[in-house]
């Protein structure tokens, strides 16, 4: 078994992070700011954002159901995704094992950081099999990831196996649920006392409505969390972020209100879409998306971009050929793909 320290680059492992002017008085109340440099004009963006984002990490940490310690916040996930690379990966050593397809920024990132990023397909069902997984792990492979509900395919991944994974994967397993607000499966981020090398990903980007501020969550045990905050940027999320988040929170009948209606339009667009001519099938989704193979997805897109509507062509991604994803837009929005793609040709 490997610990956190076996897990962790060496340099991050023994980093002294950089202490900020606003950490080193803390237990005093404070009234007098000359510490930072600031200007003491235009009040309250002269001043620098609380670094750990306390207040907002209490009001996550009621609604996720996870002690405030469990909790980082970062710059949209893309963030927490970077610092799984940065604290755990040895560039140019290491590898890391995902599903595939999946959300291109795990490879991204792996590139990025020199990392050897290991795909391994899904089944025709686009499910993943935890020892197929497992067979592509190796001495050097220190993280695997896993996207439930995945994109682009919009299915949930199979839970036994994710929980075979963690039984018998000697690292670090991070489970994107980034549409989690959108499915029935039960959040693995409930199981991070058992799993402690479990990381669950969250977002503002999708149900919440916020992909303009840029936040994001990552829920795992505090040890991770620790490592994490050492190694972002100091005050990594800023006021308006903040402001707004605590904003949307005060606003969850808004959110589940929401997720019902667009849950409700996918299933009608859903249907409508697969009595389409170009439409040859629709798979099954737990997102506010589906993946839909068409006769000819490059033309099909072509076509729509001509008339002003925008889907995801996946048509070049791994058992994605000829597929479009399409985002669960207002019923207006979906009526005006049907319209277009009624015509088409
Ligand atoms: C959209 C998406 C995210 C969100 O990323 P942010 O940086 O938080 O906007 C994360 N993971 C997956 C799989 C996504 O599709």
């Amino acid at each position: 078994m490997r610990d956190l320290q076996a897990l962790t680059r060496p340099n991050i492992w023994n980093l002294k992070p950089y202490s900020s002017a606003r950490n080193e008085y803390s237990g005093h109340v404070a009234r007098v700011f000359l510490d930072a440099n600031e200007n003491p004009y235009h009040a309250p963006l002269n001043r620098y954002p609380d670094p750990l984002q306390t207040e907002l990490k209490g009001k996550i940490a009621v609604m996720k159901q996870v002690a405030e310690e469990q909790i980082f916040l970062g710059n949209g996930s893309d963030e927490a995704i970077d610092l799984v690379y940065r604290c755990f990966t040895n560039p140019g050593e290491d590898n890391v094992v995902a599903i595939e397809p999946t959300y291109g920024m795990y490879q991204v990132c792996a590139d990025i950081n020199d990392v050897e990023y290991r795909p391994v397909l899904l089944d025709a069902n686009f499910q993943l099999s935890a020892n197929r997984l497992l067979a592509a792990t190796d001495a050097q492979t220190k993280v695997i990831w896993i996207c439930s509900p995945n994109n682009p395919t919009g299915n949930n991944m199979d839970r036994n196996e994710i929980i075979q994974i963690l039984e018998k994967f000697d690292g670090i397993v991070v489970i994107d649920e980034a549409y989690g607000d959108f499915s029935e499966q039960r959040s693995f981020r409930f199981d991070l006392d058992k799993y402690p090398k479990l990381i669950v990903l969250n977002t503002f980007s999708k149900a919440w409505g916020c992909a303009a501020i840029r936040l994001g969550m990552a829920f795992a045990d505090k040890e991770i969390i620790n490592l994490f905050n050492k190694v972002k940027y100091p005050y990594n999320v800023n006021l308006l972020t903040q402001r707004e988040a605590l904003s949307i929170l005060q606003q969850q009948d808004q959110v589940s209100a929401w997720v019902d209606v667009l849950l409700e339009e996918r299933t009608r667009l859903f249907e409508a879409f697969r009595q389409l001519p170009c439409c040859k099938r629709v798979f099954p989704t737990d997102a506010n998306f589906f993946l839909a193979r068409v006769t000819d997805a490059p033309s099909i897109y072509a076509y729509l971009v001509d008339q002003g509507i925008i889907v995801r062509n996946r048509h070049k991604v791994s058992l994605c050929k000829d597929c479009l994803r399409i985002t669960i837009g207002t019923k207006e929005e979906d009526d005006e793909l049907l319209v277009a793609l009624r015509n088409y040709e």
